[in-house]
């Protein structure tokens, strides 16, 4: 049942979209990032609509967050920067990240201060994830990965990375660890 809340996201998107539409439509065509506009939905709270006040976030449930993905869903462009910020990468982070990576991450990703990507398919492995071949293995204090991801949603313009990587190959999917990495970690992207 939509509650108060949930209308009030839906009436801030429609209006963003009736006036930002035409911008949005130039960067489409253009195929270019629509940073602006991203700043702007940030300061509405679009990008951590489920996270916690204290976190940075909206606040909201994470049915406020449906309702906002269906009112943008007719334009692929901005609904995926906010499935990918939010379903690929603040959920699996507030789910299963440290206390410490949660507070380093969380505000900045729900504040869009950064944005982040989720780095799993491979040349060869899409459906099939458990046959990545991206590895991760211990020296000293870090681990070094070394591998390849292809298709990755915001590639080129996230400075946070999640990235799936073997750490014990022989278990097979059971061997997977996801790795949160910062772009300046030594990442290299491409279109
Ligand atoms: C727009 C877009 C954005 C994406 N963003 C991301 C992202 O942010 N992060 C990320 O990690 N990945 C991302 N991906 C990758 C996506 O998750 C993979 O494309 C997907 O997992 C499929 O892998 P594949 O393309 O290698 O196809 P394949 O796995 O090679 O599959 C090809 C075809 O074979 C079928 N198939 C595969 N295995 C079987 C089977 N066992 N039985 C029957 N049929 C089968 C599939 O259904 C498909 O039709 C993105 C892809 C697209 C198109």
């Amino acid at each position: 049942m939509e509650v108060p809340e949930h209308k009030e996201i839906r009436e801030l998107a429609r209006r963003f979209l009736a006036e930002r539409g035409g911008a949005l439509r130039a960067y489409e065509e253009e195929e270019a990032f629509p940073w602006p506009l991203v700043e702007e939905m940030a300061g509405l709270g679009f990008l951590g609509v489920f996270v916690p006040e204290a976190l940075g976030g909206a606040g909201l449930d994470f049915f406020a967050y449906l309702a906002l993905l269906e009112e943008m869903g007719g334009w692929a462009s901005l609904r995926s920067i906010l499935s990918v910020q939010q379903s690929l990468v603040l959920t699996p982070l507030l789910a299963y990240g440290t206390e410490a990576q949660k507070a380093r991450y969380v505000p900045r990703l729900a504040r869009g201060e950064v944005l982040g990507a989720f780095a799993l398919t491979e040349p060869e492995a899409g459906s099939d994830a458990a046959s990545l071949r991206t590895r991760a293995h211990r020296d000293g204090d870090f681990y070094v990965l070394e591998g390849q991801k292809t298709f990755i949603s915001h590639a080129n313009v996230a400075q946070v990375f999640l990235v799936f990587a073997k750490t014990e190959p022989e278990k097979g999917a059971k061997g997977i660890t996801c790795f949160l990495v910062e772009r300046e970690d030594g990442v290299r992207t491409s279109p």
